[in-house]
C-alpha cells in the first residue's frame, strides 16, 4: 500500500498548504479591511430638517459643517447621534443666513466654538451680506471666534483633518473643505452636484472670482460631494465638479 501511504501524505501536504494559504488570505483580507476602514473612516451624518435650511453635516460626532436655520429641529436631529455637549466645533462654509442662523443657539447650548473664513466674518452679522433681509429676519447673532484662511488644516478627530480651500464668488469668504483620505469635499454653495454652482448676484458676491475658485476644485481628487444644499452624492465627484466648471465657463462666455 505504498501508493496509498504516499497518497495520504500528499493529501496531508496539500491540506496543510491550503490551511496556510487560507490563513495568509485571511490575514491579507484583514489588513485590507483595516486599510479601507482607515480610508473611509470619516463618519458624516447628513442633517436637513426643511427644504430651506442648508444641508448640515455632522463629522466624526464632534464637528458640524454649517448650521442651517431652524435650531430646535437641527438640535433634535444632532441629538439622535451625539450628546449636544460633545459637539466641539461649528464650521460655517460662508456667511449666508440659511447656513448660519441656527449657529448662535447651537453654539450656546453645546459650548462649541464657531469658525468662518476671515473674509466672511463681518458679513455674518450684516443683514445684507448675510442676506437675512431676504428671509425677513435680522442678521445671524453668531459670533465666530475662529477665522480661517486658505490652506488651514482643521482637526476633526481620529487623525483626520479638513483642508480649507478659499473659493470666493458666491460670497467673499466662501470656503470648501477637503478630506484627502476619503476624498470628500464639502462644497458649501460654490458647486452643487450635476453641474450646478452658487448664485453670484448677492451683496458680497464676487462673480469675477468664481471661475478661479471652481478651477481650484477641479484639481482635487473628489469622490463624495457634500454640497450646501441637497443630499450628498458619491457618484464621481470629479466629473460633477468638472461639469460645474464647464457650465460656469459657458455662462461667463469664456
Ligand atoms: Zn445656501
Ligand atoms: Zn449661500
Amino acid at each position: 500500500m505504498r501508493a496509498g501511504f504516499s497518497g495520504y501524505k500528499v493529501l496531508k501536504y496539500f491540506r496543510k498548504k491550503r490551511e496556510t494559504e487560507n490563513r495568509e488570505e485571511a490575514e491579507k483580507a484583514r489588513k485590507k479591511r483595516k486599510r479601507s476602514r482607515r480610508g473611509r473612516n470619516m463618519e458624516v451624518r447628513y442633517i436637513c430638517p426643511t427644504a430651506y435650511d442648508s444641508s448640515v453635516y455632522l463629522v466624526n460626532g464632534k464637528v458640524l459643517i454649517d448650521a442651517g436655520m431652524n435650531s430646535d429641529l437641527i438640535i433634535k436631529q444632532i441629538e439622535k447621534y451625539i450628546k449636544l455637549t460633545d459637539l466641539k466645533l461649528i464650521i460655517l462654509t460662508h456667511c449666508h443666513y440659511d447656513h448660519t442662523a441656527a449657529a448662535a443657539a447651537i453654539a450656546e447650548k453645546s459650548g462649541a466654538a464657531v469658525g468662518i473664513h476671515k473674509a466672511d466674518l463681518e458679513g455674518v452679522n450684516d443683514e445684507y451680506l448675510s442676506v437675512s433681509v431676504l428671509f425677513g429676519d435680522r442678521a445671524p447673532a453668531v459670533r465666530p471666534t475662529i477665522t480661517y484662511e486658505e490652506g488651514d488644516k482643521i482637526d476633526v478627530g481620529d487623525g483626520e483633518y479638513l483642508e480649507v480651500i478659499h473659493t470666493p464668488g458666491h460670497s467673499r469668504g466662501s470656503i470648501c473643505l477637503y478630506e484627502p483620505v476619503s476624498k470628500s469635499l464639502f462644497s458649501g454653495d460654490t458647486v452643487f452636484p450635476g453641474g450646478g454652482f452658487g448664485r453670484m448676484d448677492f451683496e458680497g458676491s464676487e462673480p469675477d472670482k468664481m471661475i478661479g475658485s471652481v478651477e481650484k476644485l477641479t484639481k482635487l481628487d473628489v469622490k463624495t460631494l457634500y454640497s450646501g444644499h441637497g443630499a450628498p452624492t458619491d457618484r464621481d465627484g470629479n466629473k460633477q465638479i468638472m461639469a460645474s466648471y464647464t457650465m460656469l465657463k459657458m455662462m461667463m462666455g469664456e
